[in-house]
């Protein structure tokens, strides 16, 4: 493979899907020069270790842990924010642990994730069409003319919001907050305290008991006291992640140094675009999203431009075909990359293939349809003998009215009271927490 980096025109040449149409191409090389000289946000060494730890997902020793935002927006760049999405992801991921005794690799949709891709490029409220938003990389979410113009400078803007959620992620994970200790009391208040919870009793008592043995027998190793959190986002926008592709020093090899997990969303993942040409140049490891209509050969074909010497860990397969096409669909797709030899991962969203339109407007998800996918994803790996290796969810450690249904019950005439996605719908905290206890009681009948 060649390690020279396509140049941005080069890319535009071949007419990439979901790009911003920008007035002023002045301002895009003002913003892009910018962004060519602002200092790495991860180290390629750190998504070196990445790739090693989804190696082991592939292999069937570890699992996947991805969860965030749809959309981040730069006004949800708060503490509160912050930390209450990582609370839940860490609270998530002690429960996964216990359950599936193999170690958990965190990766928060977080700290990049700032442009969508739209089924249409136009929005209309009232007799009124604008541009689309397509997240705040890209244009403002207020329904006004001024605001839907796309404006490059948002794109360094996108940097330091990023960079101001990393820092306060990393403090989080090794300066204490992640204690082991700390993340099993959240889940036993979870338990004790919410009516929701207390189905999941027995599994926190186990977990209790475990890490009660272990302080019995003095074991404390540093693992108990922080995390290792990574992470991704969606590379949407050519500008800005052909900007933070750099030549790492060490290695002399291109990497997209904007976050240590970079995915090819759904509809950008033609074989000879810009998106998954610009994703085989960088070493990082990357995910590629697999909606219902993939051939086996478009998996094949794709893993073959994007891995062709099959390192382990560089590539994962995230699979969001809906609750209601997974068991039919999956099986053949796994069982033909499984048979050509290609070391994957793979990963379930059960979100993008779930969403529907609510009766009073809102784009929404049913719990049953996710824990349905997730269960299909599971049954579809276990009679095939592959690994179901991890979950891609949108979630917020807020307790928002997005997605219907789980233990509260959340009804379609509840989806008013604190609806705050400016995209798609999300996991609320306790929904997010439910769905682990119950993923936790599948991997255990594994
Ligand atoms: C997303 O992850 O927010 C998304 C748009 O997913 P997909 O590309 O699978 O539709
Ligand atoms: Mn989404």
């Amino acid at each position: 493979m060649s390690s020279a980096i396509p140049s941005l025109s080069s890319l535009h040449a071949l007419g990439p899907a979901q790009q911003p149409t920008y007035p002023d191409a002045d301002a895009v090389g003002a913003a892009v020069t910018r962004l060519r000289t602002m200092p790495p946000l991860v180290f390629a060494g750190e998504c070196d270790e990445l790739k090693d730890k989804i190696a082991a997902v592939a292999r069937g020793e570890a699992f996947l842990l991805q969860g965030g935002d749809c959309a981040e927006t730069f006004a949800g760049v708060t503490a509160d924010n912050v930390r209450n999405k990582l609370r839940v992801l860490l609270q998530m991921a002690v429960v996964l642990t216990y359950a599936a005794s193999v170690p958990v690799v965190k990766l928060g949709r977080l700290a990049g994730q700032y442009a969508k891709p739209r089924s249409s490029d136009f929005e209309t409220r009232d007799g009124v069409t604008l541009p689309a938003y397509r997240g705040d990389a890209v244009n403002g979410y207020d329904f006004t003319e001024a605001s839907r113009v796309p404006d490059p400078q948002r794109l360094v803007e996108v940097y330091h919001a990023s960079a101001a959620t990393l820092n306060l992620v990393r403090a989080f994970v090794t300066g204490g907050y992640a204690d082991l200790r700390q993340v099993h009391t959240w889940n036993t208040d979870f338990v004790r305290t919410s009516p929701v919870g207390q189905r999941y009793e027995q599994v926190a008592a186990e977990i209790e008991r475990a890490l009660t043995f272990m302080q019995a027998i003095g074991a404390d190793p540093d693992e108990f006291h922080r995390v290792d959190f990574h992470s991704s986002h969606e590379a949407l926008v050519l500008e800005y992640e052909h900007a933070l592709t750099r030549i790492d020093s060490r290695t002399n090899l291109p990497y997209d140094v904007s976050g240590h997990f970079l995915w090819i969303g759904e509809r950008t993942r033609q074989l000879d675009n810009a998106h998954v040409e610009l994703l085989s140049h960088i070493r990082n490891p990357i995910g590629v999203k697999l909606g219902p209509t993939t051939t086996p050969d478009d998996a094949l074909a794709l893993a073959a431009k994007l891995n062709p010497e099959n390192e382990p860990g560089r590539l994962t397969f995230i699979t969001r075909f809906g609750a209601k096409k997974i068991r039919e669909g999956l099986p053949h797709l796994v069982e033909k990359v499984t048979a050509s030899g290609i070391e994957v991962a793979w990963v379930c969203d059960p979100m993008h293939g779930n969403t529907f339109e609510a009766s009073s407007g809102y784009k929404t998800r049913a719990f049953d349809d996710v824990i349905e996918e997730v269960q299909g994803f599971f049954d579809v790996h276990r009679s095939l003998g592959t690994w179901p290796g991890g979950l891609h969810v949108e979630l917020t450690g807020d307790d928002v009215t997005e997605c219907v249904g789980g233990g509260e019950e959340l009804a379609e005439m509840d989806l008013g009271h604190r609806y705050e996605s400016v995209c798609d719908p999300r996991l609320n905290r306790v929904q997010s927490l439910e769905l682990a206890f119950l993923v936790a009681e599948m991997l255990r009948k594994a």
